[in-house]
């Protein structure tokens, strides 16, 4: 059997105006999301947002104060939550201790009296490359093993969306960052639609297609991962996704592709769409990795913004790289990543800098 006739293929997932209050407070106040048949999902956003009410709401684990849910085209908003073609993976994964592995996957079959429920547990242990241990008990098993086998649990009965709860938010970094690759190269093995609930930056961009970032109870913005880091629309979502230098500044001028803004005395080009056209205030963001440092004035050159002089007041060695926090007199403080191409600082903390980006 291949892995794909497995595992039934996905589901898409529709949430048509969902709205979810709780005795005096609004978990979510309107939120509308289409995640498409064999996606990789990511809910973004910091602890309170509403991530795990909107997982919730989808397990059917929580009523909806308005909207409808819809899996697969069939509406499940008055479903119970055990039968819809959903399953969960939490933060805890919560194995029988008492329990070998294989009858931890095959419980859910067995107990439901479905056919061969053994040789299904062993297919689904086999996806994450467990089978050799499956008469091993829960506690004979790594963190990150006991994870995958409650990812074989969840997926061994096929459900149509796989919800996961910061389901790596129990293991260390390293063992997170290899489990990561995992989960995403089974999701693309099995082609179930994976909604994947996380407020690490980092997991959601490098595991999902589509990653949306939630803020109080909405939607800020959708989209793929490298878009979102490119082009935040807003200074929430530029400053959850990695690092971000945002300044303010007055728009003084605009042309058809671009705006001039002066953010203290400088002169700041900003590449805009004409439905992006602002006037008055705004803020200005670029990120770290963008930004050149010089230990002289460079000559003005068409199509790159000059920022300086100003002075290097922090210098931390990472490794790959090295970030410069500098201070530059009526912007405010401005962090650059320079790539530690060559052995030793570019500039010292004191150091008099210039500063410098393609436009
Ligand atoms: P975290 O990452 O910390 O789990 P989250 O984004 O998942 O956060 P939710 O658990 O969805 O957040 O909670 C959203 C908001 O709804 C929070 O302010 C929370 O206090 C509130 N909330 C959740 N459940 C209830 C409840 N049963 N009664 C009242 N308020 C609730």
């Amino acid at each position: 059997m291949s892995i794909r006739e497995f595992a039934e293929s996905g589901a898409d997932l529709e949430l048509v105006g969902i709205q979810k209050r709780f005795p005096g407070f609004t978990a979510i106040e309107e939120l509308d999301l289409t995640i498409p048949a064999g996606s990789f999902f990511a809910l973004l956003g910091p602890s309170g947002c509403g991530k795990t009410t909107t997982l919730r709401l989808v397990a059917g684990l929580e009523e909806p104060t308005a909207g409808r849910i819809l899996i697969g085209g069939k509406d499940v908003t008055d479903t119970k939550a055990h039968q819809r073609p959903v399953n969960t993976v939490f933060q805890s994964y919560a194995l029988f201790p008492h329990m070998s592995i294989i009858d931890n996957v095959s419980f859910g079959l067995k107990r439901r009296r479905i056919g061969d429920a053994e040789a299904k547990a062993h297919e689904a242990l086999k996806l994450v490359e467990l089978d050799h241990l499956a008469q091993r008990r829960p506690a004979q098993l790594s963190g990150g093993q006991q994870q995958r086998v409650a990812l074989a649990r969840a997926i061994v009965n096929r459900p149509a969306l796989l919800l996961l709860d910061e389901p790596l938010g129990a293991l260390d970094l390293k063992l997170r960052r290899q489990m990561q690759l995992e989960l995403k190269t089974i999701q693309e093995e099995v082609g179930l639609t994976f909604l994947h609930v996380t407020h690490d930056q980092e997991e959601a961009m490098t595991m999902a297609d589509t990653v949306a970032v939630m803020n109080k109870g909405a939607i800020e913005q959708m989209g793929a991962p490298e878009e979102l880091y490119e082009l935040p629309r807003t200074a929430f979502v530029a400053n959850f996704l990695g690092k971000s230098n945002l300044f303010t500044g007055d728009v003084v001028g605009t042309t058809d592709t671009a705006m001039t803004v002066d953010a203290g005395g400088h002169r700041i080009t900003v590449p805009t769409a004409r439905s992006q056209r602002h006037q008055g205030l705004v803020t200005v963001g670029v990120r770290p990795e963008k930004v050149t440092l010089h230990a002289e004035q460079p000559e003005e050159v068409a199509g790159r913004n000059l920022l300086g002089p100003g002075r290097v007041i922090d210098v931390s060695f990472a490794g790959v790289s090295t970030e410069y926090i500098v201070a530059v007199p009526g912007v405010g403080t401005i962090s650059v990543f320079a790539q530690n191409m060559t052995f030793g600082p570019v500039a010292h903390e004191g150091s008099e800098v210039w500063l410098s980006w393609d436009v």
